[in-house]
């Protein structure tokens, strides 16, 4: 059943239409407009490092063509994108304004209330294309439609930058070039694969020692933002905080794993450190609990990955009166993911910053119609109705993700230290 609304009429044969941008039309409410999804297009990109990026196309029945993009991670992405291709079959024949009652049913009918991360993953996705469908048939950019714009321009961090990087010496010297970019602020990991829980004193050492390293070379300025990827364990995170403070750091992020909201909000009860976490959480109700826990001073929710552009707006307006700051999680392209990020950082009055991966910058510009640019650690609201952007579907066959490829290698149990 496609959706009816009062919407603009898009006069193709005209020279200067908003929606269809040849140029002399302007948005006629006058007539009623049913819109309809009639084919779902997905793109797995081949990044050239170790995450593709998954993006979708849906066109209608009207000429309109919205864009989104879910979250992957190395060797799932092949399992995301089968997600979204069998979701995407539910969305054909669906009006793009039906947003809510989509995710909705997805989550209840299609799901059975048993999501997985590629679940959220290939919803976001879904859902940000439709969004950047209504923007455009409304004439309007998204960020227009839910409230509108709180500030003109997002900041963002630097990410994406340190992961060459091995010696203090060396994080200091990369964390320098981004500053030199105008960056503002900046985040890392100073800590080292492999994931496990206790990580030892050498690591620890060699932790704390990258830190001081990076804020003696950039100075007291400069914000850096401490990346933990959740793998300590509660008395090791409070203890390396500790030893931290004397760095002061912007945040300390996500220093345990979530799934331990108990442990979570020990952590954060026991430094001065400002505590993040909200990557690895998709339900309201794993958010609820960081509010009913205390657990987290930040939340940092993926656009890709929470369920998209309304979902990561009512996480935002759920922590409000907790107190709790919003700064989106982006490890995503610069294009449509950083679109979706963009247009609901511009209307949640607890936005904080949002990330920004420096290494996918390049790639990011040559498959977008027009890449965000990035001036004094800032982004300025796009104003296209819509996202805000468009890809170049040649460039994105041009990077196409082989189906074969070789697996990353996982450590085996004779490699343990
Ligand atoms: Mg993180």
């Amino acid at each position: 059943m496609p959706a009816t609304f009062l919407g603009p009429v898009c006069h193709r044969s005209s020279a200067d239409c908003v929606l269809c941008r040849k140029a002399a039309c302007r948005p006629n409410f006058s007539r009623l407009v049913v819109l309809q999804i009639t084919q779902v297009t997905p793109f797995l990109v081949d990044t050239g490092g170790s995450k593709s990026w998954l993006f979708v196309k849906l066109d209608t029945d009207e000429g309109l063509v919205g864009w989104g993009e879910a979250y992957t991670q190395q060797d799932r992405d092949a399992a995301m994108l089968a997600h979204l291709v069998e979701m995407g079959r539910h969305l054909v024949g669906r009006g793009p304004f039906a947003i809510k009652h989509f995710s909705s049913v997805m989550y209840l009918d299609y799901a059975l209330r048993r999501p997985a991360m590629e679940f959220w993953s290939a919803l976001s996705a879904l859902e940000q294309a439709m969004w950047d469908i209504a923007g455009k048939a409304c004439g309007q950019p998204v960020y227009n439609l839910l409230g509108g714009p709180c500030r003109a321009r997002i900041r963002v961090y630097a990410n994406g930058w340190s992961e060459q990087s091995r010696t203090p010496d060396q994080y200091a010297q990369r964390a320098c070039e981004v500053v030199a970019r105008g960056f503002t602020a900046l985040k890392f990991d100073p800590f080292s694969n492999p994931w496990r829980t206790h990580i030892g004193r050498a690591e620890e050492d060699l932790a704390v020692e990258r830190v001081r390293a990076v804020r003696e070379a950039v100075g007291s300025s400069v914000e850096i933002l401490i990346e933990v990827h959740r793998r300590l364990a509660p008395n090791e995170a409070i203890r390396i905080a500790g030893r931290l403070e004397q760095f002061q750091p912007f945040w300390y992020e996500e220093p345990i794993d979530p799934e331990d909201m108990a442990g979570l909000a020990e952590v954060r009860r026991r430094t001065s450190l400002p505590v993040v976490t909200g990557e690895a959480l998709y339900s309201k109700a794993q958010f609820a609990q960081v509010f009913a826990q205390r657990a987290a001073d930040i939340l940092n929710p993926d656009v890709c990955n929470c369920g998209g552009i309304l979902a990561l707006k009512e996480i935002a307006s759920a922590a409000e009166p907790w107190h709790v700051a919003i700064a989106p999680h982006n490890y995503n392209s610069t294009s449509v993911g950083l679109a979706s990020t963009l247009q609901v950082s511009a209307c949640i009055p607890n936005f904080l910053i949002t990330e920004y991966f420096v290494n996918f910058a390049s790639l990011g510009s040559e498959i977008a119609s027009r890449p965000f640019e990035v001036k004094d650690s800032h982004i300025e609201l796009p104003t296209e109705p819509g996202l805000g952007i468009e890809l170049d579907e040649s460039a994105l066959q041009r990077h196409k993700l082989p189906a074969e490829r070789r697996p990353r290698h996982i450590r085996t149990y004779d490699e343990e230290q």
